[in-house]
């Protein structure tokens, strides 16, 4: 198999498994216990969160594990939330290219009255810092901007967000599970106030994550229970997973430049190779773009048709986020480029890792071409393009 959906979820390195490993079957106290094996464990929790903490340059204190991405979400935007109402301060900003973990609990806020702005992306997928300053009213409580999008792997001015947001008494969180990894993060340099990071997209374990919660900024209550995560998000720690993520980050920045660069070149054949497809377009900003990702359009073909084909060869692909597979709506991240319905239904996405070898993309470089010249030949709509009957919208 192929694995090109990275951005899906990915493999665990052998370094995390074994680092895990212990956690299970020897050091598996409770790290609140006060016995030794507890109090074993608590060092090794305490030393997972100096590392990732120091990985994006925060203080130990500042970070909270939880269960992955989505719930750093959801409770940072539900403290924000707290904080907006006290406050009374009940308008958030947000871009129309969220992770629906984001859009979803945002939805859940405006049934309790508040007010949400989307910012437009535009065709390369980046705010434009002007409309979010246009944006920033008085009972504005805080943006929520992703760092990096899981789609077409956009990568928004992430620093000037921050600025803008400090200027005006704003909080700012953004969701950087996409980042976290595989491009540089600092959270004091890039004025960030509250930040989403999930384990599983940087070869660590599914099921844990952080919430990167800056001390000045109030960070109230999620689960109710014990005392653990400083009274603020109950339950007993996922010790294995926490340490298999530290491990995976610290990794994942050693080897960041290297990886990144490789990364970079295959992708860019991709692109290359398949731009050739005529009435095709690459989604999002060439450039400002994860080093990983890879999304294209093809004109005149169903995504879903792509996925089953190019699996039949051995090519694990997404055509957007795993999240919205299943539903027959295209792509709210497509959409918000502007791309027509039936041509966002017509997409491709491939995200590589470490993993990934230039022989593997020579092969999919074949078996895209291949699939979609099959896919145009069988199609009603296709042969409608070719006839005119229909307009070219690529
Ligand atoms: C994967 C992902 C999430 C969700 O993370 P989980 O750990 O799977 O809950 C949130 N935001 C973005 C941008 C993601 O890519």
């Amino acid at each position: 198999m192929i694995y090109l959906d990275n951005a899906g979820t990915s493999k665990v390195s052998d370094k995390v498994f074994k680092a895990m490993e212990p956690f299970f079957k020897e050091i598996y106290g409770n790290a609140s216990s006060l016995h030794s094996l507890g109090q074993i464990a608590k060092e090794h929790l305490e030393c997972a969160r100096e590392k990732v903490a120091k990985c994006i340059n925060a203080d130990k204190d500042e970070i909270y594990f939880t269960s992955g991405g989505s719930e750093s979400d959801n409770w940072a935007i539900a403290s924000i939330a707290k904080y907006g109402a006290l406050k009374n301060k009940k308008h958030i900003i947000t871009s129309q290219i969220e992770h629906h973990a984001v859009l979803h609990a945002l939805d859940e806020l405006k049934k309790q009255g508040f007010e949400i702005t989307y910012l437009p992306v535009y065709e390369n997928g980046i705010i434009k810092t002007e409309d979010l300053k246009n944006a920033i009213k008085k009972d504005t409580v805080a943006v929520t901007i992703m760092f990096a999008n899981n789609e077409i792997g956009t990568i928004q001015p992430v620093k000037e967000i921050g600025e803008i947001c400090h200027q005006n008494g704003v909080i700012f969180h953004t969701d950087a599970v996409q980042a976290i990894g595989h491009i540089p993060v600092d959270v004091k340099e890039m004025n960030i106030d509250m930040l989403s990071m999930s384990g599983h997209k940087f070869h660590s374990p599914k099921g844990v994550g952080a919430l990167y919660c800056k001390k000045s900024i109030p960070l109230f209550n999620y689960i109710y229970g014990g005392a653990q995560e400083k009274n603020r998000r109950a339950g007993t720690e996922n010790l294995p997973g926490i340490v298999g993520m530290a491990v995976g980050l610290e990794d994942a920045i050693n080897e960041m430049p290297e990886v990144s660069k490789r990364e970079k070149t295959l992708r860019d054949k991709l692109f290359e190779e398949l731009s050739k497809i005529p009435h095709s377009k690459i989604n999002g900003d060439k450039i400002n773009r994860l080093p990983n990702n890879f999304n294209m359009c093809f004109e005149g073909i169903e995504g879903e048709s792509l996925l089953l084909l190019l699996n039949e060869e051995g090519i694990c692909a997404s055509s957007g986020s795993a999240c919205t597979s299943g539903s027959l709506d295209p792509s709210h991240v497509l959409l918000a480029l502007g791309l027509a319905h039936e041509v966002a239904h017509g997409s491709l996405r491939l995200t590589l890792s470490k993993y990934t070898t230039e022989e593997e993309i020579d092969k999919t470089i074949d078996a895209v071409k291949k699939v979609v010249e099959y896919l145009r030949k069988i199609s009603p709509v296709w042969d409608e393009l070719q006839k005119g009957v229909r307009k070219y919208a690529l």
